[in-house]
């Protein structure tokens, strides 16, 4: 292994060894782990590794169950989705896996302040309230841009409503790039390491400013020092081996904790797929199978359960399904990964090939059908529930108690505005079960009130 310069993050070396060195599989061991990760108390690192082993049908099927758990017991039934909104495929990296690096031959796209609203308009229009702003590291687009590209989407107002919660995913930027971002609202800041292996990561990312890994392992340092305090950490599943990038990356959460108190608002499970003019994916050696993508997810629910877990459509329904049960809390729907793409449809090409093709009201329809409650909410942020404060709420389980009455408030908002018959009359009856259900009468009064008022053509309640 080449020398490796930021080990006080992680330490490759270590990650390596504990790989090595877990234990042999134990029923006992595995049973008094579970144990423990069902008492909501988090994973050691040595805990990590050992469930990384987990390998037959029967023991995957225990560690979902207890992951199962831990997220009802957190999170509840609710589901939050959000749309990705691309403002530029122009890229000064030669990222080896990615559609938009630089050396591709396909036709780019940056968007102009015009175009990101007419692009905003589309996406109110389906009914998402938040989104994932994205867009490639760009040489043209200065941190003033991004910040007005987030104004001019928060600009945008519809007789249906507007976005109330912007998120971002761009290059690792500086100090004051954070703080201009901010300063105009930025929601989560998203930067993902792809892989915490430094030598794949080198071959990986061969030209560019993100062919420098210390930049970007240092990115929520920066972030927070800007008073962000809301951030979203990822590795690309397929990379390298997927046991080395779990461990590396609970690594770079105690770190941060260590460091600055807080961990990441959200960690996203992205798994690498085809991409035009790639073959990365086609000649990976460490891709990971469905199964394994439900193993790190549970085992990522249990390690760090009140941090919410982000899937996008590079996975089929199916799939998504699967890992909603055992973790994730957050996902895109009906989501367009090329600039300009809600507003005009195809056109350049997109960052990656999408398998979920429902669209937002079928997403609605089906997790309602699977007893979820889907939510647009931005309430948090608006009131300043974020990092540390958020993560309290969390850790004393008043999720529930915030959450759940603005879950039920927004997905009552798009069932008036925007849902379908099929849609509205399965969502209704979700809605119905689920204030049936609430153990504390005043909440139950609560939700039946805001639900009314929404009916009677009020919208965005604050709480
Ligand atoms: S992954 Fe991001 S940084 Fe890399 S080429 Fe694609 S858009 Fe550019």
């Amino acid at each position: 292994m080449t020398t490796f310069a930021h080990t006080e993050i992680f330490d490759p070396g270590r990650v390596d060894a504990l790989l090595r060195s877990a234990p042999a599989f134990d029923r006992g061991r595995f049973a008094e782990v579970l144990d423990k990760a069902g008492r909501l108390e988090g994973l050691t690192q040595e805990e990590i590794a050992f469930l990384l082993r987990v390998d037959t049908p029967e023991d995957r099927q225990a560690l979902a169950a207890v992951a199962i758990r831990v997220k009802e017991a957190i999170y509840g039934p609710r589901l939050v989705l959000f749309a990705p909104l691309y403002t530029s495929s122009h890229c000064t990296n030669e990222c080896l896996y990615c559609g938009f690096r630089s050396r591709s031959n396909t036709p780019r796209r940056r968007l102009s302040l015009d175009e990101v609203r007419r692009e905003t308009e589309a996406i109110i229009a389906m009914g998402h309230k938040r989104v994932l702003m994205v867009a490639g590291e760009d040489p043209l687009l200065t941190a003033r841009d991004l910040a007005d590209q987030m104004a001019a989407i928060y600009s945008v107002t519809t007789p249906k409503g507007n976005i109330r919660r912007v998120n971002v995913n761009c290059a690792p930027l500086d100090i004051d790039s954070f703080r201009l971002l901010k300063e105009v609202g930025i929601g989560t800041s998203q930067c993902f390491q792809e892989t915490y292996h430094p030598e794949t990561y080198q071959k990986m990312h061969p030209k560019g400013p993100k062919s420098d890994m210390g930049n970007r392992l240092h990115v929520f340092d920066r972030c927070i020092r800007a008073g962000i305090d809301d951030f979203g950490m990822g590795v690309l599943f397929g990379l390298y081996d997927h046991r080395f990038e779990v461990l590396a990356l609970m690594e770079h959460i105690a770190w941060l904790e260590r460091e600055f108190g807080i961990g990441p608002h959200t960690i996203s499970i992205p798994r690498l797929e085809p991409a035009e003019g790639t073959d990365v994916y086609e000649t990976t050696p460490w891709k990971v199978s469905d199964g394994d993508l439900i193993k790190v997810t549970a085992i990522l629910r249990l390690a760090v359960p009140y941090t919410g877990i982000i899937l996008s459509t590079r996975e089929s329904a199916a799939l998504r399904r699967e890992l909603l049960r055992v973790g994730v809390s957050q996902m895109s729907a009906a989501s367009i990964t090329n600039p300009g793409g809600y507003a005009e449809g195809e056109g350049t090409v997109p960052q990656f090939a999408v398998q979920d093709h429902r669209s937002l009201d079928e997403v609605i329809r089906e997790v309602c059908q699977d007893s979820y409650i889907p939510s647009f909410c931005t309430g948090c942020y608006r009131k300043g529930r974020t990092g540390g404060k958020f993560q309290e709420m969390a850790k004393h389980q008043h999720i529930d108690t915030f959450c759940s009455l603005n879950a039920v408030a927004t997905l009552q908002e798009y069932l008036e505005d925007y849902a379908s018959e099929e849609t509205r009359a399965v969502a209704e009856r979700r809605l119905g079960e689920f204030i049936e259900r609430q153990a504390d009468p005043e909440m139950r009064r609560r939700m039946q009130d805001w639900r009314a008022r929404i009916k009677k053509g009020e919208r965005d309640i604050p709480y």
